[in-house]
Order: C-alpha cells, then sequence, then structure tokens
C-alpha cells in the first residue's frame, strides 16, 4: 500500500507545501519513501527514501514551484526498496507526464517484456512505471508529438491502462500540457478521493488516496472516483469524468479494516463507524457463541480501538487501555526478516500492569496474519499478571495472499491456513478466541454505502475479483517473500514474477 496526492491550483500558486502537509496525513500508508514533482515549464523533482519529514527541508522544497504536482508514500511490500523505484514517475518525451499510484500490478513481468519489444526499457522494479509508458503509447496512438493532448486522448489513453494493466491501482498524473487526471481500477479495489477548495486566488483541486487528506489541507471532498472511471481537470479548470469500463465495484475490506486512517472516508464509508460496527457485531457474536465473559476489554492499538469500545459498549463491560504504543516506532511489518519482527513488537508496545492483574482480559485486534505478534502480546498479558487472555478479531481468519498492494504474508506463513479455531488459539497462546463472522464484517461495512454489492474478500477466500490472478502469480510472490527473509525455497515455489515495490 501507498499514499499520493495531487493538486492542482490556481494560476502563480504553488501547491508543493499543500503536497507535503498532504503526505504527512497519509504518512501511515508508507514509511519507506517519498516523493513530490512539481511542473512549471519543467518538472521539479524531489524524492529520497525515508519518512516526508526526513525527505523534505527548508532548502529543497523552494524548489518545488507549480501549481500542478503531484506526491506519494512508500510502502515496501517485500524488502527495501531502492532509489530508483521512489515515486512519482515522470517523463518529458514524447510527453510531459508525472504519475503517482498505489497498488500492484500483476501481470508487470508481461508487460515489461512487452514494452521492451518495442524499445521501451522499464529501468525500475516499480510497477508504476508500465502504467506510466502504457498511457504514454495510449497518447502517442492519438496526437503528433508537440500537438496539444486532449481531454478524449487521455480517455483513450486511461482506457488502454484498463485494457492491458491488471491488477488493482488508484493512479493520479500530471501532464505538462496543464492538466490534472486520476483514474481508479476497473473493479475500483484501490481508494481514490477528489475535492475542491475556493480562495481567492482561484479554485483549487485534489485527489488523494485517502480523504484524511483533503480534510487536513481544507479542501472538501466532493466526490470517490468510481471503479474504472476517469477524471480530468484541465487549463480551463473545468473537471470532466468518464466511466470507461463495466466491472462491478470491488473495494478492498482490509482498507476499513486495518489499513485506513479512522477518520477517512472511503467510498462514502467512515471508517470509524465501520469499525465501531465490527466491535457490536463481535459483542452479538461473543454472546451467541456463551463465550466466556472477561472482566475487562483492552484495545491492541490502534486500528482495533474503536471496535473494542463499541464492543464493550454493548457487552457493557469496562473498556481500558492497557497496551502503550511507541508512536515512534514504524509498524513491525516493515522489517524483513522473522527475528526482527519479535522485536519490533517488544520494543513498540508496553503493558499497563494493573490492567490486566488477576483479571480475565478480551483483547481485541484488527487481524491475524503470522501469530507472531498476537502471541507475543498473550504472553504479555499473562505476565502482566492476566488470568485469561481472550482475543476477538474484527476480520476472519486471513488464509490467500493478496497480489494487489496489501503486504501480508504467504499462504504458508498465514497462522489461520489449514488450522481448526482451536488451532490458532493455541497458536496464538490464547484461552479463547474469536473471529467476526465475514457475512457480518461484509454488513457492517456496506451499511456505510449500500450501493457496494460486494467488497474484496479474497484474503480470506481466495477469490480473487479480477480473476487472472494465477497459482504461479501467487507461488512466485512467496518465492520472493522467501527470499527477502533469508528463508529457503521449497520447489514449487520456483517460478518467479517479482514483488513489488512502492
Ligand atoms: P500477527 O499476529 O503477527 O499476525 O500480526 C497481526 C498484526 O499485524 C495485527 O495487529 C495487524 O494490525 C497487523 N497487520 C495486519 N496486516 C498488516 C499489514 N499488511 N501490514 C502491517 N501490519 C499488518
Amino acid at each position: 500500500m501507498c499514499g499520493f496526492i495531487g493538486i492542482y491550483g490556481p494560476k502563480e500558486s504553488d501547491v508543493a507545501l499543500e503536497i507535503y502537509e498532504g503526505l504527512l496525513a497519509v504518512q501511515h500508508r508508507g514509511q519507506d519513501a517519498a516523493g513530490i514533482t512539481t511542473f512549471t515549464d519543467s518538472f521539479h523533482v524531489k524524492k529520497g527514501l525515508g519518512l516526508v519529514r526526513d525527505v523534505f527541508n527548508e532548502k529543497n522544497m523552494p524548489r518545488l514551484r507549480g501549481s500542478l504536482g503531484v506526491g506519494h508514500v512508500r510502502y515496501p511490500t517485500v524488502g527495501a526498496g531502492t532509489d530508483e523505484d521512489v515515486q512519482p514517475f515522470h517523463m518529458v518525451f514524447p510527453f510531459g507526464v508525472a504519475m503517482a499510484h498505489n497498488g500492484n500490478v500483476t501481470n508487470f513481468l508481461e508487460l515489461k517484456e512487452r514494452l521492451g519489444l518495442s524499445g521501451v526499457r522499464i529501468s525500475s522494479s516499480c510497477d508504476l512505471e508500465v502504467i506510466l509508458y502504457v498511457f504514454a503509447r495510449g497518447l502517442e496512438e492519438r496526437i503528433k508529438p508537440g500537438s496539444k493532448i486532449l481531454p478524449e486522448d487521455v480517455f483513450f489513453a486511461v482506457k488502454k491502462v484498463f485494457a492491458e494493466v491488471k491488477g488493482a491501482y488508484s493512479v493520479v498524473c500530471i501532464l505538462a500540457d496543464g492538466a490534472m487526471v486520476a483514474f481508479r481500477d476497473p473493479f475500483g479495489i484501490k481508494p481514490i478521493c477528489f475535492g475542491e477548495k475556493r480562495t481567492e486566488e482561484g479554485v483549487w483541486y485534489a485527489c488523494a488516496s485517502e480523504s484524511v487528506v483533503l480534510d487536513v489541507i481544507g479542501y472538501k471532498k466532493t466526490l470517490d472516483i468510481g471503479a474504472g472511471e476517469a477524471i480530468y481537470i484541465g487549463s480551463d479548470r473545468k473537471i470532466l469524468s468518464r466511466k470507461l469500463t463495466d466491472k462491478p465495484h470491488r473495494p478492498c475490506i482490509f482498507e476499513l479494516v486495518y489499513f485506513a486512517r479512522h477518520d477517512s472516508m472511503l467510498d462514502d464509508i467512515s471508517v470509524y463507524k465501520t469499525r465501531r460496527r465490527f466491535g457490536e457485531a463481535l459483542a452479538d457474536q461473543w454472546l451467541a457463541s456463551r463465550a466466556p465473559m472477561p472482566d475487562v476489554i483492552i484495545p491492541i492499538p490502534d486500528s482495533s480501538r474503536e471496535a473494542a469500545m463499541a464492543m464493550a459498549e454493548r457487552l457493557g463491560l469496562p473498556y481500558r487501555e492497557g497496551l502503550v504504543k511507541n508512536r515512534y516506532i514504524g509498524r513491525t511489518f516493515i522489517m524483513p526478516s522473522q527475528a526482527a519482527r519479535t522485536n519490533g513488537v517488544r520494543r513498540k508496545l508496553n503493558t499497563i500492569p494493573l490492567e490486566f492483574d488477576g483479571k480475565n482480559v478480551l483483547l481485541v485486534d484488527d487481524s491475524i496474519v503470522r501469530g507472531t505478534t498476537s502471541r507475543r502480546i498473550v504472553h504479555m498479558a499473562r505476565a502482566a499478571g492476566a488470568k485469561r487472555v481472550y482475543m476477538a478479531i474484527t476480520s476472519p481468519p486471513l488464509v490467500s495472499p493478496c497480489p494487489y498492494g496489501i503486504d501480508m504474508a504467504t499462504k504458508t506463513e498465514f497462522v489461520a491456513n489449514g488450522r481448526t479455531n482451536q488451532q490458532i488459539t493455541e497458536a496464538v497462546d490464547a484461552d479463547y478466541l474469536l473471529y467476526i463472522d465475514r457475512e457480518r464484517m461484509n454488513a457492517a461495512a456496506r451499511v456505510g454505502n449500500p450501493k457496494i454489492e460486494r467488497f474484496c474478500n479474497a484474503c480470506f477466500t481466495g477469490e480473487y475479483p479480477t480473476g487472472d490472478v494465477t497459482k504461479e502469480m501467487l507461488e512466485s510472490i512467496a518465492g520472493e517473500r522467501c527470499e527477502a527473509q533469508g528463508q529457503v525455497k521449497s520447489d514449487e515455489v520456483s517460478v518467479r514474477v517479482r514483488v513489488p515495490v512502492k
């Protein structure tokens, strides 16, 4: 997962500072690298590894002039990415285009090869580069270099991208002709929203991967770009939108479960309210399954807080903050090896023993992936004096890898794979474990926007909405992951495609 923002400000405005502020608001979507590209009569670029606050400073920000710009924060799915892969990417010939995205292209190698045959040398291992070139090739089919790019040319090029590029992606780009373009993959798996604000200088347009970005820089969210839809804003500042495919909308449910900030709205669904509804559903399930009543409910910070609170209210039990997170340590998944991850948990969380001592505690978390964190936290709870440790999880068991850009685990790494609920309970060393029912989870999310018929549930079911995810593709991801973690690969994990770095 990554985060991005694009802004088209009034003439003579500078958008870099707002992009910087916006990137800070989506820092949770990627802490590995950051970049901003703006345009005046040429592109101005600053990119680097690290957090937004580390990459930009008083020296490089003034260079980033112009009323058109894009920014990006990167979340590497496996291993640490290199400088060459830091977004945004841009090209100056035959067209001036700068682009950033969130997602993952599943046919990257195939496209790289195809583009190679037509003379395009993809120089990075970032899948955005193939989107950029397929888009540019689409423009090239319609117009001669030097002539003006019209909205219809852009929609044609986006249609090309939708036809050729498989996977899930939300994209924003700026054109040197003076235009901003944003589009969302045919199934709308990745989120992307659009907003505007009016000042004395004129109208400002922005699009971003989460609405929280628009909030913090003072824009009003006006729409979520739909599945297979593209938006074009030219130099006349008119907004044109076009639905270019007719696939069903299948937004990723895991954004609501874990990834997005709880003050964001995704496809008109409040992340905050949805997480509360997950908690209420879990409370009902807890009662229905006659689970043992705890003395206290404690969230595993941060993404399960709302659910734990709502669950406690519904069950009439006290809610307590018994685990304290060190906010200066990044998400533990970012560390490459299992050993580093274990240490990461210890460094990241600490207990307040008085909330555990002598009590039966119910810990609420958003998901169990490998079980490493959960097991460690259960042990911490016991060490803090808990009599019994129960767990409630706001998502069903994770069993299938996500090829759409969420770094989770390979099939064999998921603790739930091939295990019964009792076996998972034992694996994480809890006294009782309850996962939310999948239908209840989806229903809780749909309350926010009943127009969404279904969410992408692939990580829980193995049913991939794009219909083109092959066993080889998943095995190759597994192979890359094992390699990155220094593990020995099994024979079946021999076909290597690539692991996205973005
Ligand atoms: P574990 O018990 O080791 O499987 O870790 C589960 C924890 O990882 C949960 O607390 C989640 O909040 C978190 N988590 C789930 N998915 C991801 C992800 N894609 N990246 C980082 N952390 C995640």
